[in-house]
């Protein structure tokens, strides 16, 4: 069941307050009425379900029967950093991450990629697609959109914090699985290159600061796809290893 999204701040004790184009949404377009359950989410990972108590032209009162926090955020935090590439690929890497569970996603600059961000570079709206995205896929966790940043700083901070780092290439990596199982983080990060890929310069420097390179199967998917399936796998993968049950500290 698609939710609705709140804004934390019209949350209080018991009610909470839906505004503008979402008690639009939930009144004219889905068609709610006073005394329906429906569910809402926070996107700061926090769940409801509430009892629409009083409906208004741009205004939706509900009651709280029951809350969760994290319901449907994955016990490894997953931060894609994708290559930004132009026009609407990048879009769609975002509202599909954002279903996957991604929780945080880096535009990144590469060589063979867009290097500057000018107008590809929408923060606006890609949360927008996020928020979205959130309603219809049962989650509670907005991921974290971050300013574009280059490969090797990402890649260098993140060893840093001890995150694992994976780094995708079409061929020659590791075994994607394995290194998985191996490192079994509860934070990691994966890297997708552009439509030209990473540059052998990069994917050195990569390796030479900690990220561990990694391939899936026989075939070259395009940088869209790739961050899409990868995602996937490492989500399945990692939440599995680590078991469903653990939560992560936020
Ligand atoms: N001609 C480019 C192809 C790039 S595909 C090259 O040879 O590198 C775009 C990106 O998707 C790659 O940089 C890589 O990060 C990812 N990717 C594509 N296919 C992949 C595969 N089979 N395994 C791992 N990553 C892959």
């Amino acid at each position: 069941m698609a939710g609705f999204l709140v804004d934390p701040a019209d949350v209080q004790d018991d009610t909470l307050v839906l505004r503008r184009e979402e008690a639009h949404h939930l009144a004219r377009v889905r068609r709610h009425r006073q005394g329906e359950v429906v569910e809402v989410v926070d996107g700061a990972g926090n769940w409801y379900q509430v009892r629409i108590e009083h409906l208004d032209r741009d205004q939706v009162r509900a009651q709280i029967l029951d809350r969760q926090q994290d319901r449907g955020e994955s016990p490894v935090r997953l931060t894609l950093a994708a290559a930004l590439v132009k026009g609407q690929r990048f879009d769609f890497l975002v509202e599909k991450a954002t279903e996957l569970g991604v929780a945080e996603l880096v535009p990144l600059l590469t060589e063979r990629g867009v290097v500057r961000p000018g107008s590809e570079h929408k923060t606006a709206r890609w949360e927008h697609l996020a928020r979205a995205a959130l309603k219809q896929c049962g989650r509670s966790r907005l991921p974290l959109i971050l300013a574009p940043a280059v490969l090797g700083e990402v890649v260098r901070s993140r060893v840093e914090e001890g995150q694992q780092v994976l780094l995708a290439v079409p061929t020659g990596g590791e075994e994607l699985r394995r290194c998985l199982a191996v490192g079994q983080a509860e934070r990691l990060i994966l890297a997708v290159g552009p439509e030209g890929g990473f540059s052998p310069g990069e994917v050195a420097v990569a390796r030479r600061l900690g990220a561990q390179i990694v391939s899936w199967g026989n075939r070259v998917l395009r940088s869209e796809t790739a961050g899409m399936v990868l995602a996937a796998l490492v989500l399945h993968e990692a939440e599995h290893t680590l078991g469903k049950g653990e939560q992560l500290e936020p």
